[in-house]
């Protein structure tokens, strides 16, 4: 089957009210029209992230009863353990809240000032949290991954030849440690596959350089490569993930991606010296060695959830669930970025608004409209989340790319939600030129997406043939 239904059946239900365009249209004039500042519970369908907003399982639900919530030696980190080692197969096994304190962890350890670290592509608190150290964080993708239209199986690939070239340039000495997401976030969700990891081994073991991967998404990535690569086909995701993480030497993870949990995280790696010193700064910023700043009962739904991602009726779902949601844009002639990646859908606000010039934030304005108009709340990653001001003359230095990222929560919407969300897409595609720019009217000197306010400058009474919902 092409699209195959839900493989499990809801035994409770969260209420999901409906506002009206009216209701919606104060709130956003409220939130300054940044969705970031709208109530949750005022959105539809809420496709902000797929981070800590999966759906866990009875199997989840009973292990959280179970939560030894002994200081030291818990029985549910021994169980974490143990799972984590049959899956990603390293040695030490270090709990943290969530994915960024594995980063903060491992990199202010191992990474030094005048640093670099190579990436495909380095997810925002990854980046950020190398260049806390004082460290350049390289972006190494195979140059496809910039191209919308570009449609490769694996287009989250590394750049080897770069790779070795950035090696030549800067020095073996300077390079701690190279990583590779997967799946690549800020590329479009998309995988990597075997071989582009393989060949990255090979070429830092030539050069004694340790291979960390950002496996907030290993699960996905694995069925990609299942589906895609030669030689997988009949090979289970699991045996599939040993092999690639044992092409590494280590790993971080937010277990709220593939972990099927809200909150949880770890580390893991094999080097026994680095590992003593981040357990020591464990102590020092999130807990004792077995806990890690999670509860026990935490540490036994991320095992469980560990575990339950790597069923392959699951990820089979998973995949063509997002994969539908694009088809059927990509059926309407809605643009959006190809190929569909693996927990997300993302929107071209460019070619969707070709009236709008980049200064009237093409990709907010989408999103705001989306909300505004349906009730379903999208990101923007365009200007908004990645302009830059010229620190010479002031004016923004505009991303290549203004999109709207669909993000799907594990095991949360029915098919048929994503139906609505696909056809409420369409209907505002259909009569795209009536949606404005907007003016930003306030923005803060960092990470100004999360706080920044807007005006929309839509003349009033343009749409206003809606039938409130
Ligand atoms: C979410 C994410 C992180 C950070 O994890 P948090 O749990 O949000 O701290 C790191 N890398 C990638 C690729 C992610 O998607």
């Amino acid at each position: 089957m092409r699209f195959p239904s839900e493989p499990f059946k809801i035994k409770v239900v969260e209420p999901i009210k409906r506002t009206t365009r009216e209701e919606r249209e104060r709130l956003l004039r409220e939130a300054g029209y940044n969705l970031f500042h709208v109530p949750a519970e005022s959105c539809y369908v809420d496709l902000l992230t797929d981070s800590g907003t999966s759906a866990m399982s009875d199997n989840q639900w009973a292990g959280m009863m179970l939560g030894d919530e002994s200081y030291a030696g818990s029985k549910n980190y021994y169980h974490f353990e143990a799972v984590v080692r049959s899956i990603f197969g390293y040695r030490y096994v270090i709990p943290t809240h969530q994915g960024r304190m594995a980063e903060n962890l491992l990199f202010s350890t191992v990474v030094k000032p005048g640093m670099y670290v190579p990436n495909n592509i380095h997810f925002d608190t990854t980046r950020a949290n190398v260049e806390h150290q004082d460290a350049e964080a390289l972006d190494l993708v195979i140059k496809e991954a910039y191209d919308p239209h570009c449609d490769l199986p694996f287009k989250g690939n590394l750049d080897v030849i770069r790779l070795e070239e950035t090696i030549n340039r800067v020095g073996r000495e300077r390079i701690p440690l190279a990583m590779i997401t997967i799946t690549n976030n800020s590329g479009g969700g998309q995988p990597v596959s075997m071989e582009n990891i393989r060949s990255t081994r090979q070429l830092l073991n030539r050069y004694g350089i340790p291979l960390f991967f950002d496996a907030c998404r290993f699960a996905e990535n694995c069925f990609f490569i299942k589906e895609r690569e030669a030689g997988y086909g009949e090979t289970p995701v699991r045996e599939i993930a040993r092999e690639l993480f044992s092409l590494g030497d280590g790993c971080t993870m937010s277990a709220k991606k593939d972990g099927l949990v809200n909150i949880g995280g770890f580390l893991s790696l094999n080097d026994e010296r680095w590992t003593q010193e981040i357990t020591n700064m464990l102590i020092l910023v999130e807990g004792f060695p077995t806990y890690g700043g999670l509860a026990g009962r935490d540490l036994e739904a991320m095992a469980r959830g560990l575990e339950e991602v790597l069923d392959e009726e699951y990820l089979r779902f998973r995949i063509s669930q997002v994969r539908y949601l694009g088809e059927l844009l990509d059926a309407a002639g809605v643009p959006i970025l190809k190929p569909i990646g693996g927990h997300a859908v993302y929107l071209n606000a460019k070619e969707f608004l070709p009236h709008l010039a980049q200064e009237q934030f093409p990709a907010q304005a989408l999103a705001v409209a989306l909300y505004r108009e349906y009730g379903i709340r999208g990101v923007e990653i365009g200007t908004v989340m990645f302009g830059k001001r010229d620190p010479a003359t002031g004016r923004t230095i505009h991303p290549e790319l203004e999109l709207v990222r669909l993000a799907i929560p594990r095991r949360v919407y029915t098919n048929m939600q994503i139906t609505y969300v696909a056809e409420s897409i369409v209907e505002l595609y259909g009569r795209r030129d009536s949606i404005g720019g907007l003016v930003m009217t306030y923005e803060a000197p960092l990470l100004r997406h999360f706080t920044a306010r807007f005006e929309d400058v839509t003349p009033v009474g343009v749409i206003s043939d809606q039938p409130g919902r």
